[in-house]
């Protein structure tokens, strides 16, 4: 049993006070009991990807597989999202998202006219200054580039591609010099963690406004490379206290954050209404990233319909419960892997 760091119990200390300031609102008719649409939705635009990550949650990069998804049928999605009220956020994410070319802008352009605001998730390998004129027209909540050592050849040999730190730092300088809020994604192992301050001091030389570290998900490839995991209690206290170091030294600086728990992140879930979620490039709507369950497809529903009839309390459905019941306490599942088993399909238990 993990002896439960500072940190942790922080993150569970506050996610039990929001769920109750919610629950409080909600009984004041300050917060809605439910939303009865998504207010934020995440777009794998696709499973390509120029890299072959060892952790990579959704398995992207195998670019031989077809995408269901093409640029008109994202068009038509982005259309119908907007014709029923819109959302406030997108996360643009893959794959590599900007493998989409120009194609990208004419998915976020509408949606951009409609005052909805994103995120971008890159690994920055395509990233020049052509795509930063392109892309400085748009309202981020942050740009994300993935840097996970400060040793390139650690990069390059995680993320399967020689070149591809300088790449990622190349993109980094280039996003903070134009202004973007630059957030940098760090996945935390048992071989980067001594180096984690380093990691840490040049997000902040490269002008990113925050960084966001932590261990990998046990989702995707990251279950062929059992190397990059560990779950000691010497690992998760080093890497909970170098954050707190670092989160001390940068403090109203840069934004020192860890990934939150999933265990913490599902109690949030199925406690608070439900307001987001995850299209896939075949289609298939995810009630989010972590957990392997399909809400309908939009290839052969409305976006409206798949929320209004299963979205909106997929998280308390007895098979999200029993899902959840039984992840252990590193959040791996005893006989189902996310992102390596076919999703389980809550609108046919719906059926
Ligand atoms: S982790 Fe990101 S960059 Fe790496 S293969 Fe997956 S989608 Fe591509």
């Amino acid at each position: 049993m993990i002896k439960k760091h500072r940190l942790l119990k922080q993150q569970i200390k506050y996610s039990k006070l929001d769920i109750k300031k919610i629950n409080m609102e909600q009984e004041l008719g300050l917060y809605p009991k439910s939303f009865s649409l998504p207010i934020g939705l995440q777009f794998e635009l696709t499973s390509k990807c120029n890299l072959f990550c060892k952790h990579c949650y959704n398995v992207s990069g195998e670019n031989d597989k077809k995408d269901s998804m093409d640029i008109d049928k994202w068009k038509k999605l982005v259309d119908d999202i907007i014709k029923s009220g819109g959302i406030f956020q997108c996360i643009i994410s893959g794959g590599e998202p900007l493998l989409m070319g120009d194609s990208l802008y004419d998915i976020m352009n509408p949606l951009h006219e409609d005052g909805t605001a994103f995120i971008l998730i890159t690994n920055g390998m395509l990233v020049n200054n052509d795509t930063i004129k392109k892309l400085k027209k748009y309202n981020f909540y942050w740009v994300q580039v993935s840097i996970d050592d400060v040793l390139a050849e650690a990069h390059d040999d995680f993320r399967e591609h020689i070149g591809s730190w300088e790449k990622a730092i190349n993109a980094a300088f280039l996003f903070a010099g134009a202004g973007f809020p630059l957030r940098i994604a760090h996945s935390t192992t048992p071989k980067n963690l001594e180096r984690l301050p380093d990691m840490i001091d040049l997000a902040y030389k490269l002008g990113a406004s925050s960084i966001v570290c932590g261990s990998i998900m046990p989702s995707g490839r990251a279950n062929e490379n059992s190397n990059i995991y560990s779950h000691t209690d010497e690992y998760f206290n080093k890497l909970y206290s170098t954050i707190e170091i670092c989160q001390a030294k940068y403090s109203g600086r840069m934004e020192v954050l860890i990934n939150s728990d999933l265990v913490v992140d599902m109690e949030m879930k199925q406690h608070t209404p439900n307001s987001a979620a995850v299209i896939r490039p075949n289609g298939n709507v995810r009630m989010d990233c972590t957990m392997p369950f399909t809400i309908g497809n939009v290839l052969e529903d409305s976006i409206v319909n798949i929320w209004q009839e299963v979205g909106i309390n997929s998280w308390n459905s007895e098979l999200a419960n029993d899902y959840i019941k039984s992840l252990d306490e590193f959040s791996n599942h005893p006989t189902h892997t996310n992102h390596i088993d076919l999703d389980i399909k809550l609108y046919e238990e719906k059926k």
